[in-house]
């Protein structure tokens, strides 16, 4: 099997499955006063400190939650409600994750929330302008993601942090950074955000941990409430193996993270994509785009049929985009904001991918495109 969809999820790394075992009886509650309990809770500090010092933050704006997921939730839910005026206005951009555009569509449509989706040209990529036009005195958060999960393009997220306090200096700004994390510097002081998204599953830890970056704990509104546990933040006993792994995962980025192997392998790969598959084309904003993904359409060709194939024939993992929308048989709403009608491929890849791999799926998509062009016929 050859795994190609690293955007979806990633493995485990061996340095975090090696923490999950040596931790596995480690079972206390970190908020029991015995010593056992202190030294669970030591351990969760410890991993606070890695998150908190790869994206450059303090140890105590950090907030361990269960997945990215629940951080976009959390941020939408504590900007709204800390919002005392009568109007409550939201902008995200067209191309953002469910994650945060199903919530806010949820707010909109079961609250009095007004939301400005701000579209995005054929390369996907946002204006700025218009994004400093649509905010307004009533506007009290501006969510734009990182790095977008189906193309790879990367958002200037400084630059919508400097057009948002420009005119409205009250209103939150928060990045889903779920998959800029590992894949590009996160340094969340020089991008000036309010808060910042990421989750384990993306950077080789498990499923079922993510974090929060909160800059200023005094205007957040917990999402979960309860217990006392991540200072008041998020109430629920902490997923203490699942933490630590984050925390470990966080560390092997810091200490050694491959991007220029990587980005050399995906860029070689889609060369050869370009050369020898008739009708190709990258899609998304080439010159500025993480170093993994790469989102390919094949002009006639259903991705969703060259992503079967590559699957039932070849034991190749690819995927058409969102793992969310990947039984759709449309386009998804991120390709359909970009006037894209067809399906694409996305091939995204890792600290594992090998040359072979990505040699092994460039013949497969050469076969697979024959095969079903010649039954087109
Ligand atoms: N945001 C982005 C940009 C993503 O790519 C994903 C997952 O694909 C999520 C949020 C949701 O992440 P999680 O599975 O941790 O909730």
């Amino acid at each position: 099997m050859i795994y190609l969809d690293y955007n979806a999820t990633t493995p485990l790394s061996e340095n975090v499955k090696q923490v999950i075992t040596d931790n596995l009886d480690l079972f206390y509650n970190p908020s029991s006063m015995y010593k056992e309990g202190k030294l669970v809770n030591e351990k969760i500090q410890a991993s606070r400190s890695a998150v908190a010092k790869l994206i450059n933050a303090e140890e105590d704006q950090i907030v361990f939650t269960g997945c990215a997921t629940e951080s976009n939730n959390s941020v939408i839910q504590s900007c709204l409600a800390y919002s005392s005026g009568k109007r409550k206005h939201v902008i995200i951009s067209a191309v953002e994750h469910p994650a945060i555009f199903e919530t806010v569509e949820y707010y909109k449509s079961h609250t009095e929330t007004e939301v400005t989706v701000v579209p995005v040209d054929e390369l996907g990529r946002i204006n700025i302008d218009e994004i400093e036009r649509s905010v307004c005195p009533d506007t009290v958060l501006v969510s734009i993601m990182f790095v977008n999960n189906e193309t790879g393009n990367i958002y200037p997220i400084k630059a919508v942090v400097d057009a948002v306090r420009k005119k409205n200096p009250n209103a939150f700004v928060h990045t889903d950074a779920t998959q800029a994390v590992g894949k590009v510097d996160v340094d969340v002081k020089a991008l000036g955000v309010d808060y910042l998204t990421l989750s384990g599953h993306k950077i080789h830890a498990p499923k079922g941990v993510g974090a929060l970056f909160v800059k200023d704990s005094s205007s957040y509104i917990p999402y979960m409430h309860g217990g006392h546990q991540e200072r008041n933040y998020r109430a629920g006993t902490e997923n203490t193996l699942s933490i630590l792994a984050l925390g470990q995962a966080a560390n092997d980025i810091i200490n050694d993270n491959p991007v220029d192997r990587i980005r050399k392998l995906r860029d070689d790969f889609e060369e050869k994509v370009l050369r020898h598959i008739k009708g190709s084309r990258v899609l998304g904003d080439v010159k500025n785009r993480v170093g993994n993904t790469s989102c390919i359409l094949i002009e006639g060709l259903n991705g969703i049929k060259i992503c079967t194939m590559a699957d039932e024939i070849d034991d190749i993992c690819l995927s058409t985009g969102s793992a969310c929308n990947s039984c759709e048989m449309v386009p998804s709403r991120v390709m359909r904001a970009m006037g894209i009608s067809q399906i694409p491929i996305r091939i995204s890849i890792g600290k594992y991918t090998k040359e072979d791999d990505l040699k092994k799926c460039l013949q497969a998509l050469i076969k697979i495109q024959n095969k079903m062009r010649r039954s087109a016929l």
